[in-house]
C-alpha cells in the first residue's frame, strides 16, 4: 500500500515507518520535528531510497497533506502526530486541543480533499487507553466496549477525534464513497527495535521505562513515584506495557485486513499488568543498577490502573503481544539508550 504516516520522526511513528517499509509498502513520512528527529528519517531514506520520503512540515497544513497524498499517490493514512503527555495536557489543556484535535481535522481536510474531493481509502489513528479514564467496576482488564471517560485532557483529546473520525467516515458512507478507519487505542508503548537502529528520544522525558533507564545509567541522581497510595496491591499505579514492534503489527494487521466501510476500534496492549515498583524492579535487573527511587505526590490526570482485555484483537485480527516478558520489553529500550547517551544527537558526536 501506499502511505503517509504522520508523526513519522517521533518514536512510534519512525518505527512505523520502518516496519512497513520491511514490509514492501510506499511510505511518506510527516512531521514537523517538534518532538520528531530527522536522524531516523535520514537513516530510513538511506536504507529504501525509492520507497520512503520525509516532508517537514505541520500535519495542520491542509494544503501539504493534500498535495503530499495526490503527489505520491497514497491511499491510507496512519495519524500518529500528537502531543503525548498526559501531565503536560493537565498544564496546557488549550495547548493539547489545538494541536490534537484543530490540527487532526485540518489533516483530515487535507485528506477529505485530496483526488479532486473523493479522498483517501484508510484512516488509522492513533487512539490510547487514556480515554477509558478509571474504568468501572469488573471493566479490568479494559475491553473495547468499556465506557470511555478519560481523566486527563490528552485523554479527552483521543476521544473527541474518534467521535470526529466516526462522524467523518458516516459522512463518506453517505457520499457512496467509503472509508476504512480504524482507531487503536494503546496501552503503554515502550522498547525499541530489536536492530537497534531506532530508540526512544524524547524532550522532555517523563515516560517511566526511559525515565528509570536515565536514573540506571546515571543520567539523573534519582527518579520519583508519583502515588504510592493508590488502591493497588503495592500502592502503586498499574499499566500495561506492549513493546512497539508489537504495537506496528497490530496497525500493520489492520491495515490488511479492513475493508472499506469498516469503522472498528481495537485496543493494544499485551493484556498484563504491571505496577510502576514492578517495572523500576525490572530496569534495576536489566541494568543491574540499583538507582535511587523517591516517593512523590500522585500525578494529576493519572488513571490508577489499566491493562488491556486483548480477546477482540486477537479474535478480529489475529494479533497477539509476541514480547510479553517485562526484561525483554525494558533490554530493548535500555540497549539503545545505553547505545545513544544523547540520544539521536549521539550519532553526530560518535
Ligand atoms: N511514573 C512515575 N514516575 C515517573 C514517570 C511515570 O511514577 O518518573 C508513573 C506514572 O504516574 C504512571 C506510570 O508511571 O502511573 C506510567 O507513566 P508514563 O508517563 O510512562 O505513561 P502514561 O501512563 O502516563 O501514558
Amino acid at each position: 500500500m501506499r502511505i503517509l504516516v504522520t508523526g513519522g520522526a517521533g518514536y512510534i511513528g519512525s518505527h512505523a515507518c520502518q516496519r512497513l517499509l520491511k514490509d514492501g509498502h510506499r511510505v511518506v513520512a510527516l512531521d514537523n520535528l517538534f518532538r520528531g528527529h530527522r536522524e531516523p528519517m535520514d537513516m530510513l531514506k538511506s536504507a529504501h531510497q525509492t520507497e520512503f520520503d520525509f516532508i517537514e512540515a505541520d500535519l495542520g497544513n491542509q494544503d501539504i497533506v493534500t498535495k503530499t497524498l495526490e503527489t505520491h499517490d497514497l491511499d491510507t493514512v496512519m495519524h500518529f502526530g500528537a502531543l503525548a503527555y498526559v501531565g503536560e495536557s493537565v498544564e496546557n489543556p488549550l495547548w493539547y486541543y489545538r494541536n490534537n484535535i484543530s490540527s487532526g481535522i485540518s489533516l483530515l481536510d487535507g485528506c477529505d480533499a485530496a483526488f479532486g474531493g473523493s479522498g483517501i481509502k484508510r484512516f488509522i489513528f492513533s487512539s490510547s487507553c487514556a480515554t477509558y479514564g478509571d474504568p468501572p467496576e469488573g471493566m479490568i482488564p479494559v475491553p473495547e466496549h468499556c465506557p470511555q471517560s478519560p481523566t486527563s485532557p490528552y485523554g479527552f483529546t483521543k476521544l473527541h477525534f474518534e467521535h470526529i473520525l466516526k462522524d467523518y467516515a458516516i459522512k463518506r458512507a453517505m457520499q457512496d464513497n467509503p472509508i476504512a478507519l480504524t482507531m487503536m487505542r494503546y496501552f503503554n508503548v515502550a522498547g525499541s527495535d530489536r536492530t537497534g537502529m531506532l530508540g526512544e528520544d524524547h524532550t522532555p522525558e517523563t515516560h517511566l521505562i526511559p525515565v528509570a533507564i536515565d536514573a540506571a545509567l546515571g543520567k539523573r541522581d534519582s527518579m520519583s513515584i508519583f502515588g504510592t497510595d493508590y488502591p493497588t496491591p503495592d500502592g502503586t499505579n498499574i499499566r500495561d506495557y506492549v513493546h512497539v514492534e508489537d504495537l506496528i503489527s497490530a496497525h500493520a494487521l489492520a491495515m490488511d485486513s479492513t475493508q472499506l466501510g469498516d469503522v472498528d476500534a481495537f485496543n493494544v496492549g499485551i493484556g498484563k499488568g504491571y505496577s510502576v515498583r514492578e517495572i523500576l524492579d525490572s530496569v534495576k535487573r536489566v541494568s543491574g543498577v540499583d538507582f535511587a527511587v523517591h516517593d512523590a505526590p500522585k500525578r494529576a490526570g493519572d488513571a490508577i490502573a489499566l491493562y488491556n482485555d486483548p480477546t477482540k484483537i486477537k479474535s478480529k485480527l489475529g494479533w497477539e503481544a509476541q514480547i510479553t516478558e517485562i526484561d525483554e520489553v525494558v533490554s530493548s529500550a535500555f540497549n539503545w539508550l545505553k547505545a545513544h547517551p544523547n540520544g539521536y544527537a549521539s550519532k553526530q558526536h560518535a
